[in-house]
């Protein structure tokens, strides 16, 4: 299918993007055959795997990410011993946890698959690492990164009863800690791809400095060298690198592992933000309806609210208001 992009990149040009994708490379001496590694759903490269028999090929996202990514796709559902074609999964809510089983009907028997996914998950995510990116199906009860509904079965009715993020989806999160997300419709947005690229490139080059970087100097050079990058990039988040930057004082070198991962996470978590802030920028905000800022005030305080719930699997989930 041939989608249109249609918007041009608020507050920055392709090529301003293109530029800072540049220098941060040409900072970590990148060779150009180093390709940061994204995690794609399957049946938006055009493979045949979903549920009906058929695809989701997306032609913008595969000619964006083949220009500059080692893409790895993954089809969760076929992973884990389904068929193609085979019955429509959902997502239950079943005493506290989600579960992924097959939607009752005519041909399934709501079956529970949560278990197959799961050993899946953990044999398919350990051998794809290390991973810089993830692209995801919307609304897909696998794949889908927000939005996939949640059912209740009570009484003999199925009923929705929240929305969240797909059960692949939420077990990639526990095992890629803050790696930077997108849906296929990000890619519809110039703006929103390049956020994405400028996490995911940030992620290899991290990584490339890993060695380096796991020690109290180590970060505070890395921090550095990148500090008029981060200020490009976004200069609130520039501010908060300094800040953890500077709390290096005091760290004793047995700490410096955990001090190191503070780093890390807040950087990712600035950079995960970009990519849903650009998202977010689509038309401006004079364009956004008082009831749909409203909707995604709300949207923001269950996610505030959900990062304080630690059950597994429960992490992204919120209230169908
Ligand atoms: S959305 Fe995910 S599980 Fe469904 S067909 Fe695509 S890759 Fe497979």
């Amino acid at each position: 299918m041939q989608q249109a992009r249609h918007d041009r990149s608020p507050g920055r040009t392709p090529e301003q993007w293109a530029a800072l994708v540049t220098e941060l490379r040409d900072l970590f001496w990148i060779a150009p055959a180093q390709r940061p590694r994204v995690a794609v759903s399957s049946c938006l490269l055009g493979e045949a795997v979903r549920w009906d028999g058929g695809h989701k090929r997306n032609d913008v996202l595969i000619a964006e990410l083949a220009s500059w990514a080692e893409l790895v796709a993954t089809c969760p559902e076929v992973g884990m011993g389904m068929s193609v074609p085979r019955p429509p999964l959902i997502v239950r809510a079943s005493g506290g946890n989600l579960a992924l089983v097959e939607r009752e009907g005519a041909t399934a028997s709501g079956r529970d698959w949560t278990a197959a996914l799961d050993v899946f998950a953990r044999d398919r995510l350990r051998a794809i690492a290390p991973l810089d990116g993830f692209v995801w199906k919307s609304r897909s009860p696998s794949c889908g990164a927000a939005g996939v509904t949640v059912h209740e079965v009570a009484n003999g009715a199925t009923r929705a009863v929240a929305t969240g993020a797909g059960i692949f989806v939420c077990r990639a999160r526990v095992a890629f800690r803050g790696v930077a997300e997108i849906e296929e419709s990000g890619f519809a947005r110039e703006s929103t791809a390049a956020a994405f690229r400028i996490a995911a490139e940030w992620s290899l080059a991290w990584r490339s400095a890993a060695g380096s970087a796991r020690s109290i100097g180590g970060v505070a050079r890395v921090h550095r060298k990148l500090r008029d990058w981060w200020i490009a990039v976004a200069t609130p988040l520039a501010r908060r690198l300094d800040r953890v930057a500077g709390e290096s004082r005091g760290v004793k070198p047995s700490g410096a592992g955990a001090w190191a991962a503070a780093y890390e996470q807040v950087a990712r978590g600035g950079l995960r933000a970009l990519v849903g802030v650009a998202a977010r920028s689509r038309g401006g905000s004079s364009s956004v309806s008082r009831e749909t800022r409203h909707r995604v005030a709300v949207r923001i305080v269950h996610r505030l609210a959900a990062r304080h719930c630690t059950k597994r699997g429960l992490r992204s989930t919120s209230l169908i208001r």
